[in-house]
């Protein structure tokens, strides 16, 4: 059994890997497992990789995950120890939801994922290892011993929190560790925009909301909308997504409030499909919204086609989808819901 952490005499939490021959002194520093407070002979030649070894192969005991477990408590209790009485930032790193409002007026909305990090040593002051809080022991409490305010912060080996405890409305943050290297998370944790092998539970997350995304609202994308006038009458067009976007929109919104849009799909605005499939959702999208749109898209007699414009099935022609307005054989067609 090879170990990579260990106690000193004092508990400090040792990494073999900053110990060397050369510096140690082998008389006055002892080492001792996380688990067992076996004895360690720290292994630090240049051809196996550094490690601590049983002093008595007795002292062997198949309690691999107990040390892990215990390895990893301790390194995150010191971690936010040593950074709490010396003000250094330790982050919580949050993934949450952002809204790009720039379409607002088109009732089209970007949602996306935006990352937040959060200094706790800025709102908690204390922080302990295994001690009672309420109906738990959580693995560390880190608390604001003004407000109250807590956040439970875990190391999760063979099995995650307990059910009750994710479920108390207790803030969890739970690390997942199968294997030693996996400890390097534990090290991590508070690290800016750290996410690796983490769990969040009971987080209240925002959602940002904003007036540019690089989503979809970036330049070279496109959205289609549908400008339906009184007369039934309607108007598909695509407009760019770039620096004369708002003013092409207004120049819309001047005659007529009824617009509906949508963002085309990504990387297909080249095929003529795409528009063809876009406005009939749009058609479809103002006859819901009650828009007074008639467009053959709507009609039964209307025959998809991979060319532009409309077939009209009944009187065996092509044209716009404004012939419906005209049309007295125009009819309804009725949707599969709609039985
Ligand atoms: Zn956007």
């Amino acid at each position: 059994m090879k170990f990579k952490y260990a106690n000193d005499i004092e508990g400090n939490i040792i990494d073999v890997a900053s110990l060397s021959n050369e510096t140690l002194d082998r008389k006055i520093s002892k080492f001792y497992t996380l688990h067992t407070n076996a004895e360690l002979i720290p292994r630090l030649g240049k051809i196996k990789v550094k490690h601590f070894a049983l002093k008595n192969k007795k002292d062997h005991t198949d309690n691999y995950e107990t040390y892990l477990h215990l390895a990893g408590k301790h390194i995150i209790y010191n971690d936010l120890k040593i950074k709490l009485s010396n003000n250094i930032p330790w982050f919580l790193t949050l993934t949450e939801k952002s809204r790009c409002e720039r379409m607002k007026s088109l009732d089209i909305f970007c949602e996306g994922k935006t990352i937040r990090n959060i200094n706790l040593t800025e709102y908690f002051d204390d922080v302990y290892l295994e001690s009672r809080h309420g109906d738990f022991i959580p693995d560390i409490l880190l608390i604001n011993r003004n407000t109250g305010a807590h956040i439970y912060i875990e190391v999760a080996v063979t099995h995650k929190s307990s059910t009750n405890k994710l479920k108390s409305n207790n803030r969890i943050l739970e690390v997942s560790v199968a294997n030693e290297a996996d400890l390097n998370h534990c090290l991590r944790l508070g690290e800016r925009d750290y996410l690796t092998n983490q769990s969040q539970y009971n987080f209240r997350l925002k959602t940002h909301s904003t007036y540019t995304c690089t989503d979809f609202c970036k330049d070279d994308n496109e959205v289609s909308a549908l400008v339906v006038y009184e007369s039934g009458k309607s108007y598909f067009k695509g407009i760019d997504i770039n620096e004369s976007f708002e003013n092409e929109l207004k120049d819309l919104q001047r005659n007529t409030n009824k617009i509906v849009a949508e963002h085309l799909p990504r990387g297909y605005e080249v095929f003529e499909f795409v528009y063809q499939n876009s406005l009939d959702r749009l058609v479809t999208k103002a006859r819901e919204k009650g828009f007074s749109i008639k467009h053959c898209y709507s009609c039964r007699y209307h025959a998809k086609s991979m060319h532009s414009g409309v077939f009209c099935k009944f009187l065996k022609k092509r044209g716009s989808g404004n012939m419906a307005v005209s049309c007295e054989y125009f009819k309804e067609k009725t949707t599969d819901n709609n039985v």
